[in-house]
C-alpha cells in the first residue's frame, strides 16, 4: 500500500490528473486479488463556479472515463436517495450488500447494479479542506463480496486521495478564487497565520514577478526544552504568541507564515532590511504562560537576492538560520554567496568533533592575564585549540557552539581541565613558580551540572592545589538557570577554586544577581574595552570597577589592544588586563617558557 500512496503522491503533485489515479487505485486493488466490477469517483465541487466531474472504471473497459456533471445536479430532485447525497450529507462509509438486498429498494442505481450481477457496494467520503465531501465508491459482482480487510484496504489510500483531488480542484479555478481557496485551505490552525504552502504560495503571489523581497526565516530556540519539561500545551501557547508578536511586527505589504514546529517564514519588501532585528528581538522577549515565566530566543536567517524564486529564497533563509543556531543562536545571520559551502563545513565540524575529542586533537594554547600597571604575569587563561587533519584551523567560534549543542561541551571543558592540570603538574615538578590557570566552563547545563564533581575529581588526580584553578563563568549562566548556577558557584568555592565571571557587561547585566553571588574576578568583556574611550563606556566600564570593589571581587579588562585603551583603563582605576597589546594566545611550549622565565612574586 505505501508503493501506491507514493504513485498517488506523485499523480497528485507532478499530473494533477485524477483519472491517472483512479486507474493506480484500480490497479493497486487488483495485484492485491481484489476485483473490482466497478469503481467510480465523484468530485462534487460546492464552488458555484465549477461542475461536478466523475470518473467511472468499468470491468468491460480498461480505461478510467471521465464524465461532466453541471454544478448542482445533487440538489436536484431525481437524485435524492443517490448513494452519493447519502455519503456527502452522513459524511459515513456506506456499505449495501446487494446480494442481500440491502440499498436495492432506496437507489435506483444500486437496483441497476444489483440485477447485473453485483453483490456488494461501499461508497466512501473523501474529505477535503474545503466544506466539499468528494465520494469513491467499489462494487463487486463476486459472492460474498468484499472482505473487511479489502474495505480497509481501500480506506488506507483516501487520504492519499483526497490530496490528488485537492490539487486537481486547485487547477481547474481560475487564478483568484484558486488563491482565495487555498489560502482558506492553507491557513494554520494553531497560529491563524498561512501554514508552508500558503506563505509560499502567497510570497510567490506578491513577489514572484520581479520585485525585490527579503526571505526572513525565525526559529525559536529552546522551545523542545519547554515541550519536554512543561508539556505541549505551555509550548502551543508559546508558538501562537510568537505568531502575534509577528503578526504585530509585519509591515502592510508582508506576508507570514509558519513553516511547522516553531518555525516561521516571512517575505517583505526589501526596504525592511531592519525588520529582521526587530523580529528578533520581539520573539526574544520573555513569554509568560499561565504565570511561568520562559526566557526563548530566536535565531533568524535572512536572505534578499534579484532573480531567485520565493522558493529558493525562502531555503536560503533557513540555511542562514541554521547557521545563526550553530553560531550561538538568538542571532540573524544573512545569506551570503558561499553561505552554502559554511554550512557544509559546519556540518562537517560536527561530525568530525566527536571524533577529534576522543582522540585528543584538540590542545590549549594560554593568554597571559597581567598587572595593568607593571604588565607582571597574574594568571594564565586556557583556551581550547583544534587543528583537524581533513578541515585545518577550527577556531573555537566554529567548534564550541557545536559542542554545545551535542552535548559534547562537558568532554571538552573536561579535557581542557586535564591540559590545564598535566601543565601545572609538570611546571610545579620543575620548581618553577606557581602561576594558576583559568578554564573555562560552558553555561550549558551538560557541562554546568557535572563541573564540580568532576573539577574535584581531576584536582585529586594529578595532585594540584584547587588555588591553582580558576573557572571561568559566562554571566549568561545565571540568567537562564540561576539555581544550577548558584549551586554549582556554591560547591566550587568549597573546593577552594576562584572563581571568574566571564563576558561581563554583553547586555544581560542584571546586577542584582551580583550582590548573591561569589566572585573572585570580573572579567570586562571585550566590546566595551574596543569602544574606549568614548564617554558612556568610562563610565560603564567606571561603575563596573566601582562594583568589583564592593563585591571584593577583582576587574580584569578583556581585549587589550591599544595604549590608548591601557591608558584609559588606568586612569579609571582597572587593577588587571588580557589582550593582544600584552600577549596573543599562546602555544603551551611558549607558556611554559614564559612561566619559566618568569620573576616570582609578580
Ligand atoms: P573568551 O572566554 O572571552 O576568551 C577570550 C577570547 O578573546 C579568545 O578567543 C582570545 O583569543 C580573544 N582575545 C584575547 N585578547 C584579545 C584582544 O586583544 N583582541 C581580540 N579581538 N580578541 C582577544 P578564542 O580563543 O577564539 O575563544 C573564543 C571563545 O570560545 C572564548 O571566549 C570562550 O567563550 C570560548 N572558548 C574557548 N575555549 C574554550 C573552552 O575550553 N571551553 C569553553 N566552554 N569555551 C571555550
Ligand atoms: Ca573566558
Ligand atoms: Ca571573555
Amino acid at each position: 500500500m505505501w508503493q501506491l500512496r507514493d504513485q498517488l503522491t506523485e499523480a497528485a503533485l507532478h499530473r494533477f490528473d485524477v483519472a491517472l489515479a483512479v486507474q493506480m487505485t484500480v490497479d493497486a486493488l487488483r495485484r492485491v486479488g481484489l476485483d473490482p466490477w466497478r469503481v467510480s469517483l465523484a468530485v462534487l465541487s460546492l464552488h458555484p463556479s465549477l461542475a461536478g466531474v466523475g470518473f467511472t472504471w468499468r470491468h468491460d473497459s480498461p480505461e478510467v472515463t471521465r464524465t461532466e456533471r453541471p454544478w448542482g445536479f445533487l440538489q436536484a430532485p431525481e437524485h435524492q436517495a443517490s448513494p452519493l447525497q447519502r455519503v456527502m450529507s452522513s459524511r459515513l462509509t456506506l456499505r449495501c450488500r446487494l446480494a442481500l438486498g440491502e440499498g436495492a429498494d432506496e437507489f435506483a442505481l444500486l437496483r441497476q447494479f444489483a440485477a447485473q450481477g453485483a453483490t456488494d457496494y461501499a461508497a466512501f467520503p473523501l474529505f477535503s479542506p474545503r466544506p466539499d465531501v468528494h465520494v469513491f465508491s467499489i462494487c463487486t459482482v463476486r459472492s460474498g463480496g468484499w472482505t473487511a480487510d479489502e474495505i480497509a484496504l481501500v480506506e488506507g489510500v483516501l487520504p492519499t486521495l483526497a490530496l490528488v483531488i485537492e490539487v486537481f480542484e486547485a487547477h481547474r479555478l481560475t487564478s483568484r478564487e484558486r488563491i482565495d481557496l487555498l489560502l482558506l485551505a492553507h491557513t494554520d490552525r494553531l497560529t491563524r497565520l498561512l501554514n508552508r504552502h500558503g506563505v509560499l504560495l502567497e510570497g510567490t503571489n506578491r513577489f514572484g514577478t520581479g520585485r525585490r523581497c527579503v526571505a526572513i526565516y525565525l526559529d525559536l530556540d529552546g522551545l523542545k526544552g519547554v515541550n519536554d519539561r512543561m508539556g505541549h500545551l505551555f509550548g502551543d501557547e508559546i508558538i501562537r504568541t510568537a505568531a502575534e508578536r509577528i503578526a504585530a511586527a509585519l509591515p502592510p505589504d508582508a506576508v507570514a507564515g509558519r513553516m511547522g514546529g516553531d518555525e516561521f517564514l516571512v517575505f517583505a519588501d526589501e526596504e525592511q532590511a531592519h525588520l529582521a532585528e526587530a523580529l528578533r528581538a520581539s520573539l526574544s522577549e520573555p513569554y509568560l504562560v499561565r504565570g511561568v515565566n520562559f526566557n526563548i530566543t530566536a535565531s533568524v536567517g535572512v536572505a534578499d537576492d534579484e532573480g531567485v524564486t520565493v522558493d529558493e529564497l525562502a531555503r536560503r533563509a533557513d540555511l542562514a538560520m541554521l547557521i545563526s543556531k550553530q553560531s550561538g543562536k538568538n542571532r540573524v545571520t544573512c545569506y551570503v554567496q558561499g553561505t552554502d559551502v559554511q554550512h557544509a563545513r559546519r556540518e562537517r565540524i560536527g561530525q568530525v568533533l566527536p571524533l577529534a575529542l576522543a582522540r585528543s586533537e584538540l590542545r590549549i594554547a594560554v593568554q597571559p592575564i597581567v598587572v595593568l600597571a607593571t604588565g607582571a604575569l597574574v594568571h594564565g587563561e586556557c583556551l581550547a585549540r583544534w587543528t583537524s587533519p581533513e578541515l585545518g584551523v577550527v577556531t573555537p567560534d566554529e567548534f564550541i557552539p557545536l559542542a554545545e549543542q551535542s552535548g559534547d561541551i562537558a568532554l571538552l571543558d573536561r579535557l581542557v581541565l586535564r591540559r590545564a592540570l598535566a601543565t601545572l603538574v609538570e611546571l610545579a615538578a620543575e620548581g618553577a613558580r606557581p602561576v594558576p590557570l583559568s578554564v573555562n566552563v560552558s553555561a550549558k547545563d551538560s557541562s554546568l551540572s557535572s563541573v564540580d564533581d568532576s573539577i574535584a575529581r581531576e584536582l585529586s588526580l594529578h595532585g594540584v592545589a584547587p588555588d591553582q584553578i580558576v573557572v571561568e563563568l559566562t554571566e549568561s549562566v545565571f540568567i537562564n538557570r540561576f539555581g544550577l548556577a548558584l549551586s554549582q558557584l556554591k560547591r566550587l568555592r568549597d573546593l577552594g577554586i576562584s572563581i571568574s565571571l566571564d563576558d561581563f557587561g554583553t547586555g544581560y547585566s542584571s546586577l542584582s544577581y551580583l550582590q548573591r553571588l561569589p566572585f573572585d574576578y570580573i572579567k570586562i568583556d571585550r566590546s566595551l574595552i574596543a569602544v574606549l574611550p568614548s564617554e558612556r563606556t568610562r563610565a560603564i566600564i567606571e561603575s563596573i570597577i566601582g562594583l568589583g570593589r564592593a563585591l571584593n571581587a577583582r576587574v580584569i579588562a578583556e581585549g587589550v589592544e591599544t595604549a590608548e585603551q591601557r591608558d584609559c583603563l588606568l586612569e579609571l582605576g582597572c587593577e588587571f588586563a588580557q589582550g593582544f597589546l600584552f600577549s596573543r594566545p599562546l602555544e603551551l611550549e611558549s607558556w611554559k617558557a614564559l612561566v619559566r622565565g618568569s620573576a616570582p612574586g609578580g
